[in-house]
């Protein structure tokens, strides 16, 4: 039970510093994308409902992994990513919401898999999904809403709207569900060697 706890304190704490420090890549991108963006208490919004939401869509992908700890992951995640929001405080020019981007989705899965486990698939597709369940509600709250996306390969925020978050929201949950299947084959298949 301890040891639980500990993992998820561990995990979410890193996944958290990860999406602070990749914020830092906003700052060396080209001053035609960057600006003063401003305290994230003020341009935010932060709200009941925005965190609420963040947790309820990242254990809806999370559920899929089937087991505990992962499902609780699910709910923390989606929360600790908006720690990219923390050097808005520092009024630089910059990119803001940079972890909300695929190259963030996949340096935290590598960074998570190289510290917690090379093998556990599951940790990994929860630390990519939590990103996509997270802009996922970005947009059903926001309505019309942008994101560096494809930061840095794109330096421009793609935007989105309308129903975009479902087929985000589906693609997080079927990455979730292919890796707890995948998991689920080798453990089965130990048994038999
Ligand atoms: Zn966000």
């Amino acid at each position: 039970m301890q040891t639980k706890v500990l993992f998820i304190v561990k995990t979410s704490f890193v996944y958290g510093t990860l999406a602070f420090l990749f914020s830092m890549v906003g700052l060396s991108l080209p001053s035609t994308v960057t600006y003063v963006v401003g305290s994230p208490l003020e341009v935010s919004g932060i709200s009941v409902e925005h965190i609420v939401g963040h947790i309820v869509f990242g254990l809806m992908v999370s559920a899929l992994s089937l087991n505990l700890r992962y499902f609780i992951l699910g709910g923390i995640f989606p929360i600790v990513l908006d720690a990219d929001h923390l050097i808005q405080f520092f009024n630089f020019e910059m990119v803001p919401r940079m972890a909300h981007s695929i190259a963030f989705g996949f340096l935290a899965s590598f960074v998570l898999l190289m510290f917690f486990g090379k093998r556990d698939y599951r940790l990994g597709s929860i630390a990519f999904a939590a990103m996509l369940a997270h802009i996922s509600f970005d947009i059903l709250l926001g309505g019309k809403t942008a994101f560096p996306l494809l930061t840095p390969f794109v330096v421009e925020p793609l935007t989105f709207q309308g129903y975009d978050w479902i087929v985000i929201e589906i693609i997080a949950i079927a990455i979730v569900g292919i890796c707890t299947l995948i998991t689920k084959i080798q453990a089965r298949k130990k048994l038999f060697v």
